[in-house]
């Protein structure tokens, strides 16, 4: 399989080089260059394990560059450190209600599910290159932690991470800064998030230090990421009874519009699944989007579900793609005049199976609320944007995209109840390893410069 950019001016490359690559150079993003239709092997696809499925469906993304046996290794040492059994349990909550548990990997947020692969995928790049890399970003939660985890103790590797000091969760910080492993590098800046990105660009700009350094991008816009999250919606699917399979609905807390996107690809392979819903909260660009045609960005308002205060959807452009007929002139376009103005109105924009709904601050503490008594059962304020408002006739999964345990105060002022996750607990007895740097690209190139690999 090759990957094309969304904007055509690059060059199509294999899949190892695009998930080294990340962003493709002419600033696009990759997209496979035919969609497969697993339609005909659903069947065939009901027995297997989590980690069995995961490889089935990779195999003809990957292409020749990993071999059947290369591929099978690392898709179940990627699976291994996940706390449930069946990897994503769907739990019945009744009255046609699913939910379906990504947050029991590592660090409690489905973005293991990912990551936890690309840290494998990397591995196997720097056994075949004999070159070690260097992973730089900056996050304010869940990506860093995610991206940490699924790097640690790699050898060959080491990984720095950015955050703004005192502005992430303590229990974020600490899945970040607990992890005992010589090759993690958290860096705790004197500076706000915009501060951290803004310290990592300009390091990823400064071409000579880039080189030296061997340097590396955690982005969310890789396509492995998009690809090892479309399994768990054939997975959900899978779980499901013949009558549930005829009228099945998914509804994801969205912000960079990777997780859904993920799940309009699988029902772009044959899964049939009836309606994809776009639950945001008060930052809601894709809300408007899908309900006015109308995309422009907004200011982002911190809210009780921060993994998903998002300005603009970074993976956006991939469904867009498709949207626009898959013309990448006129992709170009619409990023073009996006960019310039910070708003592009569509016309008659084809939702193609998407609906969206949003919800406020105000809400989240409520909808947890009432999903506890209504279900007997506790979401987390991402989850909990899901039920904003009623679900369609038939079978809804919704995507839990994180433990409660990881927003105690939220789930306590909501409905009186402590969560507690083990793994969690046995962080707070653990030291913190971290570094503290002022906000400048020159103290952080200074600190790269002595810790690298
Ligand atoms: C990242 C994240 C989201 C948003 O997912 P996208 O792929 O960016 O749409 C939702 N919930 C949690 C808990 C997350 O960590």
């Amino acid at each position: 399989m090759r990957y094309l950019s969304t904007r055509s001016r690059s060059q199509p490359i294999g899949f190892a080089q695009c998930v080294a690559q990340g962003l493709a150079p002419d600033g696009g993003l990759y997209l496979p260059e035919s969609i497969p239709d697993f339609s005909q092997k659903l069947e065939k696809w009901e027995t297997l394990s989590y980690p069995e499925l995961c490889h089935e469906f990779l195999l003809p993304f990957v292409g020749e560059d990993y071999s059947f046996e290369q591929l099978d290794a690392m898709v179940k040492r990627a699976y291994t450190r996940f706390n449930a059994p069946e990897i994503a349990p769907l739990k019945d909550l009744g009255q046609g209600v699913k939910v379906l548990e990504l947050f029991h990997g590592p660090t409690l947020a489905f973005k293991d599910f990912a990551l936890q692969l690309l840290g494998e995928l990397y591995e196997a790049q720097i056994t075949r290159t004999k070159t070690p890399i260097n992973v730089l970003g900056a996050t304010s939660g869940d990506t860093g932690s995610a991206a940490i985890h699924g790097l640690l103790g790699k050898p060959g590797t080491a990984i720095f991470i950015l955050y703004p000091d005192g502005r992430i969760s303590p229990l974020q910080e600490r899945q970040m800064t607990c992890t005992d492993a010589a090759n993690v590098f958290p860096i705790a800046i004197d500076g706000s998030f915009d501060d951290a990105q803004d310290i990592v660009k300009t390091l990823f700009n400064d071409a000579a230090f880039k080189s030296s350094a061997r340097l590396s991008a955690v982005n969310s816009i890789n396509i492995s990421r998009i690809l090892a999250q479309c399994v768990y919606y054939f997975w959900a699917y899978l779980r499901l009874n013949k009558e549930e399979r005829a009228n099945v609905h998914f509804v994801v807390p969205t912000g960079n519009f990777g997780n859904i996107l993920a799940g309009w690809m699988a029902r772009k392979m044959g899964l049939p699944i009836k309606t994809l819903r776009v639950a945001t909260n008060q930052n809601d660009i894709l809300y408007r989007l899908f309900t006015t045609g109308v995309y422009e960005v907004g200011k982002v308002q911190p809210s009780l579900a921060p993994s998903m205060d998002i300005q603009v959807a970074s993976n956006f452009e991939r469904f867009l793609y498709f949207a626009l007929d898959c013309d990448p002139a006129r992709v170009r376009e619409v990023m073009d005049t996006f960019k310039r103005t910070g708003k592009f109105v569509f016309e008659n924009l084809k939702s193609d199976g998407f609906t969206a709904s949003r919800m406020d601050d105000a809400q989240i503490p409520q909808a947890i609320k009432t999903v506890h008594e209504k279900y007997g059962y506790v979401v987390d304020p991402h989850t909990a944007c899901a039920f904003a408002e009623p679900f369609e006739q038939g079978t809804t999964i919704v995507l839990a995209t994180a433990s409660p345990a990881k927003f105690p105060e939220t789930i306590e002022a909501a409905i009186g109840v402590h969560p507690a996750d083990p793994s969690l607990d046995a962080l707070k007895t653990k030291q913190i390893q971290r570094a503290r740097l002022p906000a400048t690209s020159q103290a952080v190139a200074d600190y790269i410069a002595r810790h690298k690999v």
